[in-house]
């Protein structure tokens, strides 16, 4: 049975805390969706993601969630992912530094590892997956880019401050947020969930 055809509005969990991602995916969102979050839900629980691949954590989280609620959801993971570097930090963008999860330390590792380096190719990639209806689904959003040879701009978060998107001559960090979610990643993946929820 599809769940799309039998209700007039279709509930969804968004496997997240982060209330920057309900807000930017609730930007792009049709009528007749209603998002929960797990905050919304009262799900504290940590999910370990132990994954080696983005694919791997996104599903990892979504089928926690599944397994707890018995209900349609989705979850992402995100990274970072250096040419020159053989696509590292990648899964383990958060922690690159270490397991404090700071992103000035984060970023200035790559900055040191790039040191010299002519290829500045990089690219952010983001992974959802959802179970709907029972079925697994994934869907990918990437945005090409370089890396900058100095931090730049304040806005955003992680690694924001040295990536300078293709067609652009400013890093995330110095691109408003309505700008950066424009051609995101993130909003790039969403994009392609949503266009599926309502084809
Ligand atoms: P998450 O899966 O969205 O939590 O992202 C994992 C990590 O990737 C974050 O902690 C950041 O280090 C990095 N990252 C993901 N998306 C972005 C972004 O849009 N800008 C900067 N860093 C990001």
């Amino acid at each position: 049975m599809n769940p799309i055809i039998t209700n007039s509005f279709m509930e969804l969990i968004f496997g997240t805390h982060n209330r920057n991602k309900i807000i930017e995916i609730n930007k792009i969102l049709p009528s007749g969706f209603v998002l929960k979050s797990l905050t919304d839900l009262n799900y504290n629980s940590k999910i370990e993601e132990t994954g080696t691949t983005l694919e791997q954590n996104a599903l990892i989280k979504v089928r926690t969630i599944f397994k707890t609620f018995k209900k349609d959801c989705f979850a992402d993971d995100s990274g970072l992912e250096v040419s020159a570097l053989g696509g590292k930090p990648g899964v383990y963008s958060a922690r690159y530094a270490g397991g404090h999860r700071n992103a000035e330390d984060n970023t200035q590792k790559i900055l040191e590892e790039l040191k010299g380096v002519n290829d500045r190719q990089a690219q952010f990639r983001t992974v959802i997956a959802m179970v709907l209806g029972g079925a697994e689904y994934l869907f990918e959003g990437i945005i090409k880019g370089e890396i900058s040879n100095r931090p730049l701009g304040k806005n955003g978060f992680g690694y924001d401050p040295i990536f300078i998107p293709e067609k652009q001559r400013l890093t995330f960090a110095q691109l408003t947020l309505t700008e950066k979610n424009k051609i995101s990643h993130r909003s790039r993946a969403f994009e392609k969930l949503i266009k599926f929820l309502i084809r």
